[in-house]
C-alpha cells in the first residue's frame, strides 16, 4: 500500500522529459481509474490514445513533473469532453426516457421543481399506462411540488395521452411539459416503438435519457440504442450520491456526443445538481482535487531538496537527518490520507486507511533528541545514548529501537532501489 504510494510519488517526482515510458506509466494508472469508474472500455481506449498524442507533442513544462503534466492533460481533456457549459432545457415538451428504475419519475419531479422555482410555468404527465402506480407516483410528486399533473380518462394509449397532454399544455400556456414514459427492465421493441411514435406525434423539444450511474459497463450500450432510435438531446445521470464515480458520463459524451444536463444526488426533490464537468472529471479520475495536488507537490517539496534527497538515496547514503527531512516534507503536505486520496488509482483503496500523524511527530521527536553526529552515524548509538534519547524525546528505549530498526530497513530497501529514479518513500507508520 505505502509502497504503491511511494511508487506513485516517485513517478510524480521522476524524470524530466515526457518520454514514452513516463507517459505510459502515468496512463496505466489513469486507465485503471477510468475502468474502475465504469468508463466503457473502448471509450477509455480512444480517450487515452488522444491524451497520449497530446502528451507526446507537448513541451515539458518546467514547473510540473512529467507525470503531473500527463495527469493535467488527462484532466483538461476530460473536462473538455464532458462539456464546458451547463446547458439549459429548451422550452416545449420534454420527454424522459430510460430503463425502469433509473429514476425517470423522480427526476421529472426534481426538474419540475427547479423550473418552477425559476419562474417557469410547468406541467407534468405520465404515459406509463401499464403501471398505474407509476402514474400515481408522479401525480403525488406534482401535488407536493405544486405543479399541475395532467390526467385523462382511463383506456387511452401512451401515445394518446402524450398528444392530449401537449394540447392541454398549449391551452394552458405552459413553458415546459415534462412527459414521463414507461420503462422496461431491458430494451424491448414494443417500448421502443411506443417511444418512437410518441416522439413523432408530439415533436418534443428535448428527449432526455435518464441513466443510473450505478449501471456499470453495459449502460453505454443501452444509451446507444435509445440514441439511435430517438436522437437524445440530453442525459441526466442519477444516483450520483452513491459510490458510482460517473464513468458513464464520459462514455455518453465521448461515444454519443450527448450533453449531460443534470446529476441526481438523492431521492428527495431537491437532490439535483447542474452538471459540473470539472467535478465529474475529478470524480472519474478518483482525484480529490487535482489542482491542489499539483500545487502542493510543488510548494512543499522544493525541487532541489527532493532532488538532493533522491541523490543521497541513490548513492546509498541516507541518514537519520534525511529521514527527518523526509518526514517533514510528508507532514507539510497536509493530512496524509487526504494527500493519498488525490493520487489516481489509490484514492478509492485509501479511503479507509488512517495514517497516524502522531506517530510521525514521535519519530521526529526521537530523531530531534539525537546529536547531529548520532543522526549522521546511527551506529554509534549505544545503550546509554538510547537512554538519553528516550528521556529527551519523552519516549521509551523500545521506541528508539523501533525508529533505528525501521531506519536500517529503509536504508537496505533504498540500496536495493539504487538505479531506480525518483524518491522512494519509507513504510509508515512505524509499528
Ligand atoms: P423510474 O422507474 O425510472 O421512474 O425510477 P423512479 O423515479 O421510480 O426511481 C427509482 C428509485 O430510484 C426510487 O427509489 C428513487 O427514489 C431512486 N432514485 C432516483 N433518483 C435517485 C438519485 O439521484 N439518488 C438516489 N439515491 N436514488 C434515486
Ligand atoms: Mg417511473
Amino acid at each position: 500500500l505505502t509502497e504503491k504510494f511511494g511508487g506513485t510519488l516517485s513517478k510524480l517526482k521522476g524524470a524530466r522529459k515526457l518520454t514514452d515510458k513516463v507517459i505510459n506509466d502515468a496512463l496505466r494508472d489513469i486507465r485503471l481509474a477510468l475502468l474502475e469508474a465504469d468508463v466503457d472500455y473502448e471509450v477509455a481506449k480512444s480517450f487515452l490514445k488522444r491524451v497520449r498524442e497530446r502528451a507526446l507533442s507537448q513541451e515539458v513544462k518546467r514547473n510540473l513533473s512529467p507525470a503531473e503534466q500527463v495527469i493535467t492533460i488527462v484532466y483538461e481533456e476530460l473536462v473538455n469532453i464532458l462539456g464546458k457549459e451547463k446547458e439549459d432545457l429548451k422550452k416545449g415538451t420534454v420527454l424522459f426516457v430510460g430503463l425502469q428504475g433509473t429514476g425517470k419519475t423522480t427526476t421529472i419531479g426534481k426538474i419540475a421543481n427547479l423550473l418552477k422555482k425559476k419562474g417557469f410555468k410547468v406541467a407534468v404527465s405520465s404515459t406509463d399506462v401499464r403501471r398505474p402506480a407509476a402514474m400515481l407516483q408522479l401525480e403525488r410528486l406534482a401535488e407536493r411540488i405544486g405543479v399541475p399533473y395532467y390526467s385523462f380518462e382511463e383506456g387511452l394509449s401512451a401515445v394518446q395521452i402524450a398528444e392530449r397532454a401537449v394540447q392541454r399544455a398549449k391551452q394552458d400556456g405552459v413553458d415546459y411539459l415534462l412527459l414521463d414514459t414507461a420503462g422496461r427492465l431491458h430494451v424491448d421493441e414494443e417500448l421502443m416503438e411506443e417511444l418512437k411514435e410518441i416522439k413523432e406525434r408530439v415533436k418534443p423539444s428535448e428527449i432526455i435519457y435518464v441513466a443510473d450511474a450505478m449501471q456499470g459497463q453495459t449502460a453505454l450500450e443501452t444509451a446507444k440504442t435509445f440514441h439511435e432510435l430517438l436522437g437524445l438531446t440530453g442525459v441526466v445521470l442519477t444516483k450520483m450520491d452513491g459510490d458510482a464515480r460517473g464513468g458513464l458520463a464520459l462514455s455518453v459524451r465521448e461515444s454519443l456526443g450527448v450533453p449531460i444536463k443534470f446529476i441526481g444526488v438523492g431521492e428527495k426533490v431537491e437532490d439535483i445538481e447542474p452538471f459540473y464537468p470539472d467535478r465529474i472529471a475529478q470524480r472519474i479520475l478518483g482525484l480529490g482535487d487535482i489542482q491542489s495536488l499539483v500545487e502542493r507537490a510543488q510548494e512543499v517539496i522544493p525541487e532541489d531538496k527532493a532532488q538532493h534527497l533522491s541523490a543521497k538515496v541513490l548513492a546509498g547514503d541516507f541518514n537519520l537527518e534525511d529521514l527527518r527531512d523526509m518526514l517533514r516534507m510528508i507532514q507539510n503536505m497536509g493530512p496524509l490520507d487526504k494527500l493519498l486520496g488525490m493520487i489516481p488509482g489509490i484514492g478509492a483503496q485509501m479511503k479507509n486507511i488512517k495514517v497516524d500523524e502522531k506517530q510521525f511527530k514521535r519519530i521526529e521527536a526521537v530523531i530531534n533528541s539525537m546529536t547531529p553526529e548520532e543522526r549522521r552515524n546511527p551506529r554509534i548509538i549505544n545503550m546509554s545514548r538510547k537512554k538519553r534519547i528516550a528521556a529527551g524525546s519523552g519516549t521509551s528505549i523500545s521506541e528508539v529501537n523501533k525508529v533505528l530498526k525501521r531506519y536500517e530497513e529503509m536504508r537496505k530497501m533504498m540500496r536495493k532501489m539504487k538505479g531506480m529514479a525518483g524518491m522512494p518513500l519509507p513504510k509508515f507508520p512505524f509499528k
